[in-house]
């Protein structure tokens, strides 16, 4: 394993934190007040079109799309990504600048890989352009939708068309209104086996039937522009070229999908908590209770300690599945994958909240991003798979590779 970047990330790194610097930075108070005024809500800043348009001028546009989607994008592997990834986790708006952020990126994932070539020139082109966002519509209210297979919403066959009904929430991007695309996760055949029940379809947001009841608050965060909407499907119609690859293939795709989004996630989650380190960091400097400065506490010392080790844990962690990744392919990758999305999250929150105690207050107010960060990682406990089903993949993965000599 070697993990010495390579010139060409070297150099987009460098870009990419002075882009930062210049463009982003100066104006992450302003943009954060004006999502967080109720007024603005499922309004796109103004200005964010221009700095788009700056991003991609300068090469820094798809950064996250594999070596193999060349045409559109500088074509990085995973590990070459991961420093850039974490980079834009450092602000939680940044990544839709570059055109990097979920669900977006594992969308045209799906688009790249599975699209025929109609669907990619109406769809996929748009989205690499940024000129459209897109959602995923997977999870259901009525049932428990860690196991996949439980989804109810059907997708049925009706002469040149397939008929979709059912309920969708916590659909990531659908509040945005650029959003005009839902990728939508159904069941072609409630008969078949258990795996071969769900099919793909692309949906229009715009499309009649297709209703979005509201918008779902996190930690009373609405994450507007994109939010996460509460969906009803009635007798919703699309033609039947819209199926992605095929009925009862919905679960292969979405195995496909999941691997990439979930390492984004997890480079996300390492800017946030390097951010966290440092913010906690130059507060105690300032701050004298009991007649000395922070930093000379024995405690605080300690708790910036642990906290850079298990940073660096987890970026070598994350560093590896992106290599195995590289080298191998995402399922041969499957028991790092899964290791990182339990240790990530749960290494950020950790941190998160210590930089939280060590600013006293002005920890859980918005004059620091510490507040919003916690409620983006404990989602992430929860969003593309909850701790517990990962464990459980990851612990029968190994009790197999044990035993399997046995
Ligand atoms: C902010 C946010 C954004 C999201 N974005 C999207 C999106 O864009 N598109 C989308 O489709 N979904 C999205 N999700 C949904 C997310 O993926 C689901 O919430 C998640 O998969 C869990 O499904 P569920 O909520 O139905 O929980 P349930 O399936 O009801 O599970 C509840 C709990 O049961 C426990 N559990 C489950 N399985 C096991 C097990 N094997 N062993 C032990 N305990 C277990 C876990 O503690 C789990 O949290 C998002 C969620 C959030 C919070």
């Amino acid at each position: 394993m070697n993990f010495e970047y390579s010139e060409k990330s070297l150099k987009l790194q460098k870009k990419l934190q002075e882009f930062i610097a210049e463009h982003i930075q100066p104006i992450e108070e302003e943009v954060n007040a004006f999502h967080a005024n109720p007024e603005n809500s499922w309004k796109r800043w103004p200005g964010t079109e221009d700095l788009k348009h700056k991003a991609r001028a300068e090469g820094l546009w798809n950064l996250f799309l594999p070596k193999s989607y060349k045409e559109f994008s500088p074509g990085l592997s995973n590990l070459e990504y991961a420093p850039l990834a974490e980079q834009m986790g450092r602000i939680l708006w940044s990544s839709e600048v570059f055109n990097c952020s979920a669900p977006d990126t594992g969308n045209m994932e799906v688009l790249a890989k599975y699209g025929t070539p109609e669907q990619q020139e109406e769809w996929l082109r748009p989205l690499l352009d940024g000129k459209i966002r897109s959602a995923f519509l997977m999870t259901e209210p009525e049932v428990a939708s860690s196991d996949a297979t439980n989804i109810e919403t059907s997708i049925m066959a009706d002469g040149d068309e397939y008929v979709i009904n059912g309920r969708k929430w916590w659909s990531s991007g659908a509040m945005d209104p650029n959003c005009k695309l839902t990728i939508v996760m159904g069941k072609t055949d409630f008969d078949a086996p258990r795996h071969q029940q769900q099919g793909m379809i692309l949906v229009p947001i715009d499309t009649p039937g297709l209703e979005v009841l509201r918008p779902l608050p996190v930690f009373g965060y609405n994450d507007s522009p994109e939010g996460h909407a509460d969906i009803q499907m009635t007798n919703v119609r699309v033609p039947k070229g819209n199926l992605l690859l095929g009925e009862g293939r919905g679960f292969e795709i979405a195995q496909g999908r999941l691997g990439p989004g979930r390492i984004h996630h997890c480079m996300r989650l390492i800017g946030m908590a390097q951010r966290s380190l440092e913010i906690m960091a130059q507060r105690t400097i300032d701050r004298k209770p009991f007649g000395r400065t922070l930093d000379t506490f024995s405690s605080v010392r300690q708790d910036i300690a642990k906290s850079a080790c298990e940073i660096e844990q987890t970026r070598l962690l994350v560093l590896s599945a992106a290599d195995k990744m590289d080298r191998v392919g995402n399922k041969e990758a499957k028991d790092l994958i899964a290791m990182i999305k339990i240790v990530a999250p749960n290494m950020a929150l950790a941190i998160i909240d210590r930089a939280i105690q060590i600013l006293g207050g002005k920890g859980v107010c918005n004059d620091t991003p510490l507040a919003h960060f916690y409620a983006a990682a404990r989602m992430l406990r929860l969003a593309d798979g909850p701790d517990e089903v990962h464990m459980s993949q990851l612990g029968k993965s190994i009790i197999k590779k044990y035993t399997q000599s046995l």
